[in-house]
């Protein structure tokens, strides 16, 4: 007997979604809908090998879950053997720190959880009540990002601002991409066949956005990601970090409100802002092997600020395990890791040239026999980590 669980990602101007089958594991199908609130949206639904599409103007998340159904019924499977939906909710703050079961009182804690994430709890929440009206008589369950992360010691997640400060504006690192280090963190201690628990690893989640976490004994100690995800790595179209006082240098000397400073920090910046508006790995190599400095300049930051963060979280693991890559970047940019592990060298970590292929679909070891740490690529599957907690929830 199939147990479909459908699992909803709803961004400002986009809806994806899965219809997966937790027994088998299978996708039974998915979609994706574009420019919400544009006035050309789309739709496209892949169910048993075929892809289908509509094209119309989104209005808002109600028009797009409605077209969800509406695609559902028109190729199936039907909606009507769905269980319940699991929704990713970005950020949980200090409140919701495990998935947790939608009620009246959790989506009023979202809502006002929405000035810590602006950008990404609103549509969420907008999500959420178009899906309950889709499917009123199943659970939903929200899933939240910074919840894996709710681990991490005090000295970890506190920033060494005046206290009282911090507790009236919940000031703290929170960490995001939580269901991804989670799920990888998992997989990567069972394809070495390792107890989770003596593990530790660095998982480095390398997409358009990417961060970067501590995990020993199966448990966040540490993360890139901070208050907001723009702290960190360098990103695609995100700076990662920067001297605070930039803010306020910014404000002074270029005139900018603190808007525009957000708009540079989060969309003109990272591999895009230095690379002249390259933010993804293909375009940047295809620069770099033509001889663009600022692309070449972008990458060697880029690996630069990863090494740094590899140094500091063996430092505070002690002993490192494995390093885990994954994401878009971590999955394929084979040139990439093999830039990164040179500059571990010195530690010991050795890349075998031969295993580290591109596009990994499945976990690979890709490190030599004698290297210090084991590096492992290991692909994250966020859709079915979701439909798997999901399905925990609701029994
Ligand atoms: P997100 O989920 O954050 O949008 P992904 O995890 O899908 O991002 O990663 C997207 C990124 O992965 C792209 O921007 C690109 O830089 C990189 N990427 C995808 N495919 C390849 C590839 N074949 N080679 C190198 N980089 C790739």
């Amino acid at each position: 007997m199939p147990t479909p669980i459908l699992v909803l990602n709803c961004g400002s101007s986009s809806v994806k979604y899965q219809m997966i089958d937790v027994d088998t594991e299978e996708v039974l199908a998915s979609g994706l809908i574009e420019k919400i609130g544009l006035a050309f949206g789309n739709l496209t639904h892949t169910t048993q090998g075929l892809l289908y599409r509509i094209d119309e103007t989104i209005k808002d998340h109600t028009e797009a879950l409605a077209l969800v159904t509406r695609a559902f019924d028109l190729w199936g499977p039907s909606l009507s053997t769905v269980v319940a939906v699991g929704h990713r909710a970005v950020h949980g703050g200090e409140r919701f720190r495990a998935t947790t079961l939608i009620t009246q009182d959790v989506i009023d804690g979202l809502t006002d959880l929405s000035e810590l994430a602006p950008l990404h709890n609103p549509p969420g929440i907008a999500g959420i009540k178009a899906a309950q009206k889709m499917l009123p008589d199943i659970p939903h369950v929200a899933i939240f990002d910074t919840a894996f992360f709710s681990t991490l010691p005090p000295e970890a997640y506190t920033y060494a601002i005046d206290h009282d400060t911090a507790v009236k504006y919940h000031i703290r690192k929170y960490g995001f991409h939580g269901t991804s280090h989670s799920y990888v963190s998992k997989k990567a201690a069972q394809f070495m066949e390792r107890d989770l628990e003596g593990f530790n690893q660095i998982v480095c989640h390398l997409g358009n956005g990417a961060s970067i976490s501590a995990v020993q004994g199966g448990v966040a100690v540490d993360t890139s990601m901070g208050l907001t995800p723009l702290a960190g790595l360098v990103m695609g179209t995100r700076s990662g970090d920067v001297d605070p006082g930039l803010f306020s240098y910014l404000q002074r000397e270029a005139g900018m409100d603190s808007q525009e400073v957000d708009a540079l920090l989060n969309k003109q910046s990272g591999l895009s802002g230095l690379a002249d508006g390259s933010s993804d790995f293909r375009d940047l190599w295809d620069k770099i092997d033509a001889g663009d400095e600022h692309a070449q300049l972008a990458h060697d930051v880029y690996v630069h600020r990863l090494i740094s963060y590899i140094g500091s979280y063996m430092a505070v693991l002690g002993r490192v395990d494995a390093i885990v890559f994954t994401a878009g970047v971590g999955e394929n940019a084979n040139r990439t890791r093999e830039l990164i592990i040179a500059r571990l060298n010195g530690l010991g970590v050795r890349l075998d040239p031969e295993r580290n292929t591109p596009r990994n679909k499945v976990p690979t070891l890709i490190s030599a026999d004698d290297s210090s740490i084991a590096v492992l690529v290991v692909p994250t599957n966020e859709e079915l980590a979701m439909a798997r907690e999901t399905f925990q929830v609701i029994n």
